[in-house]
């Protein structure tokens, strides 16, 4: 049966729902405070990487975290803030910072991830899109052997769970990447990962699914929901009343207010991170990560993309320029040939992670509200599960059987 549906933010979570929902009949209404062109889903690294098992709530962040507290230019801070929100999203990602957490995270953070790239892998072939993919792997480039150790059983244990990963020495990274210098003692190579021009894929999905009559309602914002009886029975927007049958709320970070509105409460907090496109050489080839200073670097289509940090502050559009160079002078310092213009840096792009406290996705119908579906909080991985997310929607909106077992993404979990 057709159902109205309108789906609350355009991000790629919210697009790729809007391409299996219209797929399977239904009539899709994306609305969008903004321009559905700026934000994560625009400035990301594009990587499609199943070999990111450890999800941002692990041992040793949080020490981590308080050591880098006053440092300002540092891969990870956490501002410290005197609101109701932001603590108890601190004490809820405090208690998720365990092991447990993380062997509770990696069989579904591998599920969604490969069935995400295989759904990707999937539109684009079936609908001729020509938005860049590349499957050049991923690797993962150490300073240390401190950092290679913790590497290594991260390969480990992505191999014990099915996944194609090895260590490699100086030579072998030399052999990935033979034109270009690389100041590393040695990397994990993850050959499962993918990756994609963000911008290029983004806009091709858009495209696709307006032809495919999805409504886009752009800078627009909804300015009342009425309840009635555990379910949102309207909207007002633009002094309209509209109704619909579902409502997929996947508006990022921004979800958590929505929900406020709503009377539910989603932990969720922003994490800021920058991006810097430099036009390519065609040098480099393979993504990396750098991972003393947690940066990553993509080449893309026609130029390469350094990007990193995860600020988890007040949500504002500054640009904090000294985080900007700390990125660009991590990437100077593995890369010795490669020196980033203060005209790129300048330049220099921001975006919001959707950040739950055990940084796993919420994806699922809303306890409180019958025709209420959440779907965002993915962290650093939301590029990698966005098509999977958006097929479990429509999935859920079908109410058919999911093609994976989503027990672990529930959006009424407690912490
Ligand atoms: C620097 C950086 C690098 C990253 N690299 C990677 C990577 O390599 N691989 C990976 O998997 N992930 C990566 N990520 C994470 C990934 O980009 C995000 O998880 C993902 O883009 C989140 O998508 P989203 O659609 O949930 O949210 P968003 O992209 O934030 O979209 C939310 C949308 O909701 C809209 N909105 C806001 N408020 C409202 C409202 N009230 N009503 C309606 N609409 C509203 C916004 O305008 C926006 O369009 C990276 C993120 C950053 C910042």
């Amino acid at each position: 049966m057709s159902k109205k549906i309108l789906i609350v933010g355009g991000g790629i979570i919210g697009i790729c729902s809007a391409y299996y929902l219209s797929k399977n009949g239904h009539d899709v209404t994306i609305i969008d405070k903004y321009g559905m062109n700026s934000g994560a889903s625009y400035v990301n690294a594009g990587y499609l990487s199943p070999g990111h098992i450890i999800p941002l709530a692990s041992p040793g962040v949080i020490q981590q975290g308080l050591k880098w507290m006053f440092d300002s230019s540092s891969p990870f801070y956490v501002e410290p803030r005197l609101n109701y929100d932001f603590i108890k999203w601190l004490f809820a990602f405090n208690k998720s910072c365990s092991s447990i957490n993380v062997s509770n995270s990696i069989v579904p953070i591998i599920n969604i991830s490969l069935l995400s790239q295989d759904l990707l892998k999937d539109i684009k072939q079936e609908n001729n899109l020509k938005f860049h993919y590349d499957q050049k792997g991923l690797m993962m480039l150490c300073k240390s052997e401190k950092s290679l150790e913790k590497e290594n059983k991260v390969v480990d244990l992505a191999v014990q769970n099915g996944l194609n990963a090895k260590m490699l020495n100086r030579q072998e990274i030399k052999e990935i990447e033979p034109n270009i210098e690389i100041d590393s003692i040695g990397a994990a190579y993850f050959y499962c990962d993918h990756h994609t021009t963000p911008g290029e894929m983004i806009n091709d999905l858009k495209e696709y699914i307006k032809k495919k009559g999805v409504k886009c309602i752009t800078n627009t914002e909804i300015t009342e929901y009425k309840l009635i009886n555990n379910k949102i029975e309207s909207i007002s927007v633009l002094n309209k009343e509209l109704k619909f049958d579902e409502y997929i709320l996947s508006a990022g970070t921004w979800t958590s207010k929505i929900c406020k509105k709503l009377g539910t409460n989603l932990l969720l907090q922003p994490g800021k991170g920058y991006s810097i496109n430099k036009s390519s050489d065609n040098l480099l080839t393979c993504p990396a990560i750098l991972v003393e200073p947690k940066c990553a670097i993509t080449p893309m289509n026609g130029f390469t993309r350094f990007s990193g940090t995860m600020e988890i502050s007040s949500m504002n559009n500054k640009i904090r320029k000294n985080r900007v160079n700390a990125i660009c002078d991590a990437v100077e310092s593995f890369y010795p040939t490669i020196s980033i213009s203060e005209k790129d840096r300048n330049n220099a792009g921001f975006g919001f992670r959707p950040i739950s406290p055990d940084g796993i996705p919420y994806i699922g119908r809303s306890e409180n509200l019958e025709n209420v579906i959440i779907a965002t909080g993915h962290a650093m991985m939301g590029w990698s599960m966005s098509t999977g997310t958006g097929k479990i929607v429509s999935e859920i909106v079908d109410d058919k059987k999911t093609s994976i077992n989503i027990d672990r993404f529930n959006p009424n979990r407690k912490f």
